[in-house]
């Protein structure tokens, strides 16, 4: 399972990506906590990233590339995983492909479409993300930085619902209702032979 999680945040992509990632016994791997993470340990990394994300602007793509290569090298990220928070922009998709390609020893091609791969999108709407993100309190959950991280998801990450919708990789569903109703839709669209 090559599993993308998209959606906007405050979307569940976090919550299902995790559940179904232990479901599964696949990694799963959220840029947002790797980030986190590295804002906690004052990293180098941590230390550049943590303007960005405090005024909810993405962090730049050559660090994520990093990050991700990095991840995606290690041993158990072999058989499968459910990334969470990546790509979000078109050219970590493009990166992404080349990454993936490389790494499935498909070689050469970088059009994405042989790499077993597929995209889901958790679609909830703006009202019901603000008042979700509101009540999580995280560092970067006040409203001013929640107003921005919405505008950049629709600015630069939505385009990529599109990229993968051409390429027929990608799977829509309804975010908007109980976490156990959405688990229970994805498990049905993304396992067995769909
Ligand atoms: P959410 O989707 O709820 O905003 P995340 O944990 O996915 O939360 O991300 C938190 C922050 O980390 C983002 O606002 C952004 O600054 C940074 N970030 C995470 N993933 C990426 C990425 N792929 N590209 C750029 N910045 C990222």
């Amino acid at each position: 399972m090559q599993l993308i999680f998209m959606g906007p945040p405050g979307a569940g992509k976090g919550t299902q990506a995790q559940l179904l990632a232990a479901l599964w016994k696949i990694p799963h791997i959220s840029t947002g906590d790797i980030l986190r993470a590295c804002v906690v340990a004052k990293t180098d990394l941590g230390q550049k990233a943590q303007s960005y994300m405090d005024r909810g602007e993405l962090v730049p793509d050559e660090l994520l590339m990093d990050i991700v290569q990095e991840r995606m090298n290690q041993p158990d990220a072999k058989s499968g995983w459910i990334l969470d928070g990546f790509p979000r922009t078109v050219p970590q998709a493009a990166f992404f492909d080349r990454l993936l390609c490389d790494v499935d020893g498909a070689g050469g091609s970088n059009s994405g479409k042989d790499c077993d791969l597929r995209a889901v999108n958790l679609d909830v709407p703006d009202n019901v993300l603000v008042t979700r993100l509101l009540s999580r309190g995280r560092q970067d959950d006040n409203e001013q930085t929640i107003r921005r991280r919405l505008q950049v998801y629709r600015e630069q990450t939505e385009p990529l619902i599109e990229f993968y919708r051409n390429r027929e990789q990608l799977v829509a569903v309804d975010g908007d209702r109980e976490m156990q109703e959405v688990t229970a839709e994805l498990q049905k669209a993304l396992s067995g032979d769909s």
